[in-house]
């Protein structure tokens, strides 16, 4: 899928994540939304193997961004120049990953998507923050590998365990990334997950 769709598709996980933690935007906007965030974050995520991706753009760490705006700062504003600098540094060290990493290869892996949520429960664990945080992020995660699995490329999941690619979806039923059944995927993913909302709520029943 493409980072539009991996960015609305983790959206919905993320609400279904906070959802259960109780968390809503009302009374707990402090959580909800950097949770929220930490979550399209987490979607966006595994995509970190392919040239200018949407994780990095999100975060204003593009290659051509970075050298942009590095060039356009003058040099009589030293703390911008040193800001752009260190943002040049990173995207130039995360270019490293772009090349050495084959596109959905390692960080498109079930086992990656553990270790990086478990990761992140650490941090969280250690600086106090709240359980929904580190949960979001590993739906956001969650849902990235769900979203490339129903395409005609499918996704490594079980690798390096298992090397074949796994399809979600029948053969007919894969979509190619960029056409319009990406919509229709992406329209009933998200229907899922809103109606796993919804049986959460007690509104309708598993058992129909
Ligand atoms: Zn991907």
């Amino acid at each position: 899928m493409n980072g539009k769709s991996h960015t609305i598709l983790a959206a919905a996980a993320s609400a279904l994540a906070l959802a259960i933690q109780d968390v809503d935007v009302i009374d707990e906007p402090l959580v909800f939304i950097p949770a929220l965030t930490v979550g399209v974050l987490g979607g966006l995520f595994p995509d970190i193997d392919s040239a200018n991706n949407s994780f990095r753009k999100s975060l204003r760490l593009s290659s051509s961004q970075t050298l942009r705006d590095l060039q356009n700062t003058p040099l009589t504003k030293p703390v911008t120049l040193f800001y752009n600098a260190g943002r040049f540094i990173i995207a130039r060290i995360l270019n490293l990953i772009d090349r050495y990493l084959p596109h959905r290869g390692p960080t498109h892996f079930g086992i990656s998507a553990i270790l990086v949520t478990w990761l992140v429960y650490w941090v969280c664990s250690a600086w106090g923050l709240h359980d929904a945080i580190w949960m979001t992020f590993g739906a956001g995660y969650l849902s990235h590998l769900i979203g490339d699995g129903v395409t005609i490329r499918g996704v490594r999941l079980l690798s390096p365990m298992y090397q074949p690619a796994i399809h979600l979806m029948p053969r007919r039923l894969r979509i190619r990334v960029g056409t319009q059944s990406e919509s229709v995927m992406l329209a009933l993913l998200v229907g899922i997950i809103f109606w796993f909302y919804l049986s959460y709520l007690g509104l309708v029943s598993f058992n129909l």
